[in-house]
């Protein structure tokens, strides 16, 4: 038996979601002329409040075409230290916005307005003009840890008072809203801009969506286009995308289910020194020996994951990890 615990972005269609891909009414999308890609942008706009969406390749590219549309160079935005904007896009930031970064120190990468407020610069020529503000929910190097709108709430008021703009790395937002019960429309009012990942817990094979309003979506195919993301019959990956926001957003408590499983095993582990708390789709602990070595006792069983630091494993439930592999995982860990 195989368990690939490496990433939710292992997942491979669904018989389902390959059906409305085959059956997607394509077009070119740079003439605005793909019906599939303009319905799942319309579709995902609806669902978080917002006015208009725009498909992109990945979730790196629509962060970053965030970043620039609510930036100008020379500017500083302000995000947690383990923020995936400033960690794993390749120092994009600096790149594509010629933008400087602060980098809080938050609770398992969620920030608070507390810690934000004494950050933002005050007008003076010699600091960098701080002009947004980058969540991330859940958070991927928090080990899942999520947001409420509640705790947002504040963050978000924050922003609007001190002129800054507003936004969600939401790769992962889907987990949180199911973790949370709060409303995905709700989002709409607290942030300018958020990115939405179809190809990690959702299942599908590419693809993110970026909303904002009409004006920045106008502006971010623009700079969609200046990064070669420009990407003509791509419906029929849009189509898996909004297959995907049909029928694989209620499942993701199973994955939840799946990862409290793993991390109580875990627990009982004596060759785990820490097990951070499963809050959603991802398990962090800690190994007394050092992780390499722990990780090719599990690829021996089958079973796949990452080392996140030196002693630190990291497992991520997907919509292909059944309820028969995780019992094997949990036998597996039991055993060494
Ligand atoms: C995966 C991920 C992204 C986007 O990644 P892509 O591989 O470019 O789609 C952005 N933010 C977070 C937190 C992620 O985990």
């Amino acid at each position: 038996m195989t368990v690939d615990l490496r990433s939710d972005t292992v997942t491979k269609p669904t018989p389902g979601m390959l059906e409305a891909m085959w059956s997607a009414k394509v077009g070119d999308d740079v003439f605005g002329e793909d019906e599939a890609i303009n319905e799942l942008e319309a579709k995902a706009a609806a669902m978080f409040g917002m006015e208009a969406g725009i498909f992109c390749p990945s979730g790196t590219m629509t962060n970053q075409i965030a970043i620039k549309c609510f930036t100008q160079p020379l500017d500083e935005l302000i995000a947690d230290q383990t923020a995936h904007v400033y960690r794993y896009e390749g120092g994009g930031i600096a790149f594509n916005s010629a933008v400087s970064t602060r980098l809080l120190n938050g609770d398992r990468g969620r920030l608070t307005a507390e810690m934000i407020d004494p950050e933002i610069n005050a007008e003076n020529i010699h600091y960098p003009h701080t002009s947004l503000v980058v969540l991330e929910n859940t958070v991927n190097k928090g080990g899942g840890s999520c947001y409420t709108l509640e705790q947002i709430a504040p963050i978000a008021e924050l922003c609007k008072k001190q002129g800054l703009k507003l936004h969600l790395d939401g790769a992962r937002i889907f987990n949180a809203l199911v973790q949370t019960g709060d409303q995905a429309v709700d989002y709409g009012k607290y942030f300018d801009g958020i990115s939405v990942c179809l190809s990690k817990g959702l299942g599908a094979p590419v693809g993110s969506v970026l909303l904002a309003d009409k004006a920045t979506i106008k502006y971010a195919r623009r700079i969609r286009k200046v990064l070669g993301g420009g990407m003509r019959q791509a419906g029929f990956l849009a189509a898996a995308g909004s297959y995907a926001l049909d029928h694989h957003v209620d499942r993701l408590k199973i994955d939840h289910e799946h990862a409290h499983i793993l991390a109580e095993e875990l627990a009982k582990c004596d060759w785990v020194t820490n097990v951070v708390p499963a809050e959603t789709n991802i398990v962090l602990f800690d190994t007394e020996k050092p992780a390499e070595e722990i990780l090719a006792k599990l690829e021996a069983q089958g079973i796949k994951a990452n080392a996140t630091d030196k002693h630190r494993i990291r497992f991520v439930l997907h919509l292909d990890v059944h309820p028969e592999q995780v019992e094997h995982t949990v036998k597996v860990l039991g055993s060494i």
